[in-house]
Formats: structure tokens, sequence, C-alpha cells
């Protein structure tokens, strides 16, 4: 069985939505019951995302298998309701890598090793070898980056090469461009994308489809200036103006029947009839777009809030429990570094603390925490906003003197967060935290037993700290209770406050678990407890 590759590039400037075009084919292909996946290329020197601050480029998804991917990665998994693996997320630095140690091993032993052909068919091996351990029917290969790009180059040239060798049956290109209009003339504007189109023929590719962003769909007259310029036929221009959702994408492109011409342009015939899986999909987008009355306000204290990508998983996931319970979310982001009065945390139903790391900012957080448990606000602390709930609990109900994480207070007297043992020798930054999914047990009669209804999950972690357990004892004496643990019973996963409206801290990341109709069980009970 041959996979059929569509590839998907980007012009004329970054933050055009790349991601959400590539989820979206993807998605209209599953729901025509097609095996897909889908790879995210990223063309940067960081090995992974995970040593990137989450303000410069967003925030780092955890996959299950433990990889610190872009966060297109978890568009794709929320949009497909599945999960990627680590190796779909290639950056030039793994390719490179590869390639060096082989020419190191003598791999190539007499030749002399150049990025054609070895890097690009390091590139087109890596697609490959997930098309086939796979068995995918289609798989959709999104390049990061805008063409033009230096650092891309090797990866279209990779591509391009693709194409001549698998053929036009098998390899379509997608290319997404934008036509802006002026407000003062309202005229769509086509000449960014013929230019973007014919830099991408420069380098050899010509594309199949364009996915051309607009704000008002793009007119008849657009679409035929653009075949005529760019070598497009004029059906396969395709507006992909502004929604009021992401959701409403496949869609749209659905209407434009792009779904009809991938299939034909692949020879393949028969369309399945797929009418279930569109009545699944269509109930579970308009549960997220549907206009709801019940307001809930929750402040997010954190860091990086400067960002809004910098925490979009835990955005979407608490979207995704307010479609659940029928609630429209309001989110604000308050900088934990400026906060001083506390008193306007009162403005709000919930308290969220999301993941983060280092000393600055941290001492807002610990307040906020503290609040929170003070003025019976539910609170939701996930990773470092469960750390902080617990160092918050020491310092002014346990009276630990210098209660503190020693990744705060390196001397702190008393470290009630505490490296993990084996991270003691730890010198490299990189892939080096406890990372990914683990299974975690929970005690029969607490409130994360009552949320979760089960004995054991499975959670993605990304830390190197965690609760140091000589103080477990004087903690839940206190009324704070770690309610699940792991690695037999080595580490505690959650921790609440019975006597509390609602206080949780988890030391995994649930929100990288929450999918659209599939919300995760600790923001939903969280949100209900902020609505009541
Ligand atoms: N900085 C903390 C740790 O490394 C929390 C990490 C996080 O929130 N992801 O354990």
């Amino acid at each position: 069985m041959q996979t059929k590759f569509i590839f998907v590039t980007g012009g004329v400037m970054s933050g055009l939505g790349k991601g959400v075009t590539t989820s979206s084919i993807a998605k209209l292909l599953q729901l025509a019951n097609q095996k897909i996946s889908c790879i995210k290329i990223d063309p940067y020197l960081n090995y992974d995302a995970g040593t990137m601050n989450p303000v410069a480029h967003g925030e780092v998804f955890v996959t299950e298998d433990g990889g610190e991917c872009d966060m297109d990665i978890g568009n794709y998994e929320r949009f497909l309701n599945q999960n990627i693996p680590k190796i779909h997320n290639i950056t030039t630095a793994q390719v490179y890598s590869k390639v060096i140690d082989a020419e190191r091993k003598g791999e190539y032993l007499g030749a002399c090793v150049q990025i054609i052909p070895h890097i690009t068919d390091e590139i087109k091996n890596r697609i490959r070898k997930i098309a086939t351990d796979e068995a995918l029917d289609f798989l959709i290969v999104e390049c990061g980056g805008t063409v033009g790009d230096i650092e891309s180059l090797p990866f279209l040239e990779a591509l391009r090469q693709m194409r001549v060798e698998d053929g036009p049956k098998n390899v379509m290109f997608v290319h997404v461009t934008l036509a802006p209009s002026l407000d003062v003339v309202g005229e769509q504007k086509t000449k960014p994308t013929q230019h973007s189109v014919q830099e991408l023929r420069r380098i050899g590719i010509q594309a199949d489809f364009l996915a051309v962003r607009c704000t008002q769909p793009l007119e008849e007259k657009t679409k035929n200036k653009i075949a005529l310029f760019t070598n497009v036929a004029s059906e396969d221009v395709l507006s992909c103006h502004d929604a009021k959702s992401i959701f409403e994408v496949p869609q749209i492109l659905y209407d434009q029947g792009i779904l009809d011409s991938i299939f034909t342009k692949f020879g393949k015939v028969g369309m399945v009839n797929a009418s279930a899986n569109w009545d699944k999909w269509n109930k579970i987008a308009d549960s997220m777009i549907s206009p709801r009355d019940k307001k809930v306000k929750i402040a997010m204290v954190g860091k990086y809030v400067t960002l809004a990508d910098s925490y979009v998983s835990v955005n979407h996931a608490l979207k995704h429990a307010g479609a659940r319970l029928g609630k429209s979310v309001e989110i604000d982001w308050i900088d934990s570094e400026s906060i001083t009065d506390y008193s306007t945390l009162d403005n709000y139903n919930g308290i969220l603390i999301p993941g983060g790391f280092g000393i600055r900012g941290s001492e807002g957080i610990i307040k906020t925490a503290n609040y929170a448990r003070e003025k019976n606000i539910p609170y939701l602390g996930i990773c470092f906003g469960f750390q902080l709930a617990a160092i918050a609990f020491g310092q002014n109900v346990l009276n630990l003197d210098d209660a503190n994480s020693t990744e705060i207070k390196q001397d702190a007297k008393n470290p009630v967060i505490d490296l993990l043992p084996e991270q003691k020798n730890i010198s490299d930054m990189g892939g080096s935290l406890r990372l990914g999914g683990h299974k975690i047990n929970i005690k029969p009669g607490t409130i994360a037993h009552k949320i979760y209804k089960s004995n054991s999950i499975n959670k993605r972690h990304r830390h190197r700290y965690e609760i140091n357990k000589e103080y477990i004892a004087q903690y839940e004496k206190n009324g704070m209770i770690f309610s699940a643990e792991s690695d037999g019973g080595k580490r505690m996963e959650i921790l609440e406050i019975p006597s509390h409206k609602f206080y949780l801290g988890v030391q995994f990341h649930p929100e990288f678990n929450s999918r659209p109709g599939f919300a995760e069980e600790s923001f939903v009970s969280f949100l209900e407890a902020s609505s009541r």
C-alpha cells in the first residue's frame, strides 16, 4: 500500500494558520474513513521545543511518549482526537545530528557528505518510515516557516524530490497564502500570493492547492486572477476566510470541494459514505461554537502571560470543559510578577495556576494560591501550580520556617518541594525532565477519585521537582491530602483540601489530554465548582 502525501507549505508571512489548515485537511480525510496522521517540520536548530521560552514560541506540547514538541502537534491531537508520537515533530537538529553521527561512524565512508543528497535523504527517510510503520492512507506534512527562509530550504527540497520520486498521484502540495484587503479600497489583493507561489516555483515546487487567508470569502474574480498567475485551477484556490472558530474550517474547506478534488487527483475512486463520522464531528464542533449565556470568569495567574499561545492547551481545555457544561468561559491572564492587590481575585469564579519554571513571578503565585485557599475560591494548580500550592500551605498553615522549593531557593530550611532524586546528577537541560505519560494510582474515597471515577489514570508529565515525602504526614494532619501517587508510591501526583469549595493541585498536565467533545475531568470539576 502506498501512502499518499500532502505537503503544506507557508507563504507571505507567518501566523496565517498553516496548523489549522493542516489539521482541517487531516480531519476531512479522517472523517472520510482514511487512516491519517500529521507531521510538523520545524526548521529551527533546537533539537526540540523543550528548551524554548513559551513567550517566544508558544507552549511546549508534551506527547504521550514524552516528546517536548511544537504546539501544532497539540492542534493535530485536538482536531483528530488521536495521539501523535514525538517522532512526528522533525527539526533541523534531529536531521543534521543523525547525519553527522553517521558520518563519524564511517557510514558514508569515501563520500563527500552534503545537504543534497544526505540531509534530504534523511528527511525523506523519516517521513516515509512514519508512513510505512503506521500503515497510513494519508500523511499530511506541515513545513514550518515561510517559503524563502534559508532554514527551510533543505526540507522543501526533500519534499520536492518526493513528488518526483513518488509521482503526482501520490504527492501533492498545499500552499497557504494571504489575500489582504486594504480598508480604503476593499479589494482583495492577489500580488502577495502571486509572489509567494513564484518563490515556491523557483525551488521547483508547483502548488496543487492554494489555501488563501482573507477576511471575507474570496471573490470569484480574485480566485480566477490568482489561478491565472499561479498555474493552480481556479476551483483549487480555496478561500480560508475568517471564521468564528477554528472548528468551522473543515466545513469551509469541504464546501469548496477539497475532498473530492484530493481524491480525484490521487486517483482514489469511490468515496465512502461517512455520514456517521460527520454527525459525531458536527455535534462536537457545534458544542464548541454554540452560544451560551452563563459565564464563568477564570483568573489565570502565571508568568508567561504576554503571549496567548504560551498556555494554549490550558485555554483549550477550559473551553472544552465549558462546552461540556454549557458555560462560556472568560479567561483573564494576570501577571504573577505585577499582582499586588490580591482582592482583585475576588472578581473571579475560579483561579487557575498553570505550569512554570524558575524564581521570577513565583512569589506572586504562592500568594495567589494562599489567597484562593483562605477565601474559598475554587483553585486548580497544574504542575508548578501544584508545587506552589504546597509551598503556600507549608508557609501559612504548617508555619514551616522558610518552606520553599529548591528550584526557587536552593538552601531553603524546609525544602517541601525538591529535585527528583534521578535529577540530581543531570547536567543537560534538554529532554531531561520527567516527561510523558505515567500511570497514577488514586486513593478511593478522595475528591480525586470522585473526579476521575477510577483507581488509576494515565497522564502526561513535564517536571524536575516534586513533593518531598518527609513532610506528607504533617500536611495530611493539617488538612491537605495527597490523594494520588505514582511509581510505587514514590511520587505525589494530586493534592486536595477536602474542607475547601474546590482546591486541587496536580503534578501532571491534564490539559494535554483534553479534546473537544472529551473534556478532561479535572477541568470539568474545577469549572463546575467555579460556577456553583
Ligand atoms: N518547575 C517545576 C518543575 O520542574 C514545574 C514544571 C512545570 O510546571 N511544568 O518541577
